[in-house]
Protein backbone atom coordinates (compact mmCIF):
# COMPACT_ATOMS: atom_id res chain seq x y z
CA UNK A 1 0.00 0.00 0.00
CA UNK A 2 1.00 3.30 -1.27
CA UNK A 3 2.21 6.02 1.79
CA UNK A 4 0.81 8.78 1.77
CA UNK A 5 2.66 12.26 2.95
CA UNK A 6 1.10 14.05 5.70
CA UNK A 7 1.15 18.12 5.75
CA UNK A 8 -0.15 21.02 7.64
CA UNK A 9 -2.56 23.43 6.08
CA UNK A 10 -2.67 27.01 6.40
CA UNK A 11 -4.85 30.07 5.64
CA UNK A 12 -4.21 31.55 2.15
CA UNK A 13 -5.84 34.30 0.33
CA UNK A 14 -6.72 34.63 -3.41
CA UNK A 15 -8.41 37.28 -5.11
CA UNK A 16 -11.57 36.09 -6.88
CA UNK A 17 -12.44 38.67 -9.98
CA UNK A 18 -15.75 38.48 -11.40
CA UNK A 19 -17.54 41.07 -12.97
CA UNK A 20 -18.03 44.37 -11.27
CA UNK A 21 -21.35 46.00 -10.14
CA UNK A 22 -19.73 49.17 -12.18
CA UNK A 23 -18.54 47.29 -15.04
CA UNK A 24 -22.18 45.94 -15.83
CA UNK A 25 -24.03 49.18 -15.40
CA UNK A 26 -22.12 50.54 -18.50
CA UNK A 27 -22.17 47.35 -20.40
CA UNK A 28 -26.07 47.64 -19.64
CA UNK A 29 -25.84 51.37 -20.52
CA UNK A 30 -24.28 50.44 -24.18
CA UNK A 31 -26.40 47.86 -24.68
CA UNK A 32 -29.54 49.78 -24.13
CA UNK A 33 -28.38 52.64 -26.21
CA UNK A 34 -28.11 50.27 -28.87
CA UNK A 35 -30.96 48.00 -28.55
CA UNK A 36 -32.98 51.15 -28.02
CA UNK A 37 -31.82 53.02 -31.15
CA UNK A 38 -32.92 50.22 -33.07
CA UNK A 39 -36.46 50.03 -31.51
CA UNK A 40 -36.57 53.35 -32.04
CA UNK A 41 -35.89 53.03 -35.80
CA UNK A 42 -38.43 50.50 -36.20
CA UNK A 43 -40.97 52.51 -34.43
CA UNK A 44 -40.28 55.00 -37.42
CA UNK A 45 -40.65 53.20 -39.56
CA UNK A 46 -43.59 51.58 -38.44
CA UNK A 47 -45.68 54.84 -37.91
CA UNK A 48 -43.95 56.74 -40.59
CA UNK A 49 -43.88 59.53 -38.06
CA UNK A 50 -40.61 61.08 -36.18
CA UNK A 51 -42.74 61.13 -33.22
CA UNK A 52 -40.77 58.40 -31.80
CA UNK A 53 -37.41 60.21 -31.65
CA UNK A 54 -38.71 61.49 -28.35
CA UNK A 55 -37.73 58.24 -27.01
CA UNK A 56 -34.03 59.18 -28.02
CA UNK A 57 -34.33 61.79 -25.35
CA UNK A 58 -35.37 59.10 -22.66
CA UNK A 59 -32.52 56.64 -23.77
CA UNK A 60 -29.72 59.06 -23.28
CA UNK A 61 -31.17 60.05 -19.57
CA UNK A 62 -31.44 56.10 -18.85
CA UNK A 63 -27.47 55.82 -20.71
CA UNK A 64 -26.44 59.29 -18.30
CA UNK A 65 -28.30 57.37 -15.20
CA UNK A 66 -26.53 54.12 -14.87
CA UNK A 67 -23.10 56.01 -16.39
CA UNK A 68 -24.10 58.33 -13.60
CA UNK A 69 -24.56 55.56 -11.00
CA UNK A 70 -20.92 53.36 -12.15
CA UNK A 71 -19.25 56.40 -11.36
CA UNK A 72 -20.05 56.93 -8.31
CA UNK A 73 -19.24 53.44 -7.16
CA UNK A 74 -16.29 54.06 -8.94
CA UNK A 75 -15.86 56.77 -6.46
CA UNK A 76 -16.80 55.21 -3.50
CA UNK A 77 -14.31 52.38 -4.02
CA UNK A 78 -11.61 54.77 -4.97
CA UNK A 79 -12.19 56.49 -1.44
CA UNK A 80 -12.11 52.58 0.00
CA UNK A 81 -9.16 51.94 -1.24
CA UNK A 82 -10.51 49.36 -3.02
CA UNK A 83 -9.87 48.17 -6.56
CA UNK A 84 -12.49 49.31 -9.36
CA UNK A 85 -12.83 48.82 -12.92
CA UNK A 86 -12.94 51.54 -15.56
CA UNK A 87 -11.88 54.83 -15.36
CA UNK A 88 -13.03 57.47 -13.74
CA UNK A 89 -14.18 60.75 -15.43
CA UNK A 90 -12.44 63.78 -16.09
CA UNK A 91 -9.01 65.00 -17.00
CA UNK A 92 -6.09 62.81 -17.05
CA UNK A 93 -2.56 63.45 -17.96
CA UNK A 94 -1.61 62.23 -21.08
CA UNK A 95 1.83 62.33 -23.36
CA UNK A 96 1.70 64.41 -27.00
CA UNK A 97 4.41 65.27 -29.09
CA UNK A 98 4.76 69.31 -29.30
CA UNK A 99 6.46 72.45 -30.79
CA UNK A 100 9.92 73.14 -29.51
CA UNK A 101 9.30 76.70 -30.97
CA UNK A 102 5.74 77.39 -30.27
CA UNK A 103 4.65 74.69 -27.60
CA UNK A 104 1.44 73.68 -29.78
CA UNK A 105 0.50 70.12 -29.70
CA UNK A 106 1.38 68.24 -32.89
CA UNK A 107 -0.49 66.57 -35.53
CA UNK A 108 2.45 65.88 -38.31
CA UNK A 109 5.63 64.15 -37.21
CA UNK A 110 7.41 66.56 -39.98
CA UNK A 111 6.08 70.21 -39.11
CA UNK A 112 4.48 72.11 -36.94
CA UNK A 113 1.16 72.94 -38.11
CA UNK A 114 0.85 76.67 -36.12
CA UNK A 115 4.38 78.31 -36.71
CA UNK A 116 5.48 76.03 -39.36
CA UNK A 117 8.70 74.62 -38.54
CA UNK A 118 9.61 71.54 -39.68
CA UNK A 119 10.28 68.90 -36.67
CA UNK A 120 13.57 67.83 -36.16
CA UNK A 121 13.57 63.88 -35.36
CA UNK A 122 16.23 62.45 -32.56
CA UNK A 123 17.61 60.17 -35.46
CA UNK A 124 17.93 63.19 -37.90
CA UNK A 125 21.52 64.94 -38.39
ZN1 LIG B 1 5.29 75.36 -33.79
Amino acid sequence: MKERRVTYRFEARRIVRGVPLETLLDVTAKVTVVVGSFIVLAAIVAVQSLEPMIMLAGLFFQWLFLRCIAEHIRLQKKIAGIDFAGRISGPRLETIWACGHCNSMLHSENHCDNCGARIKIDSDD
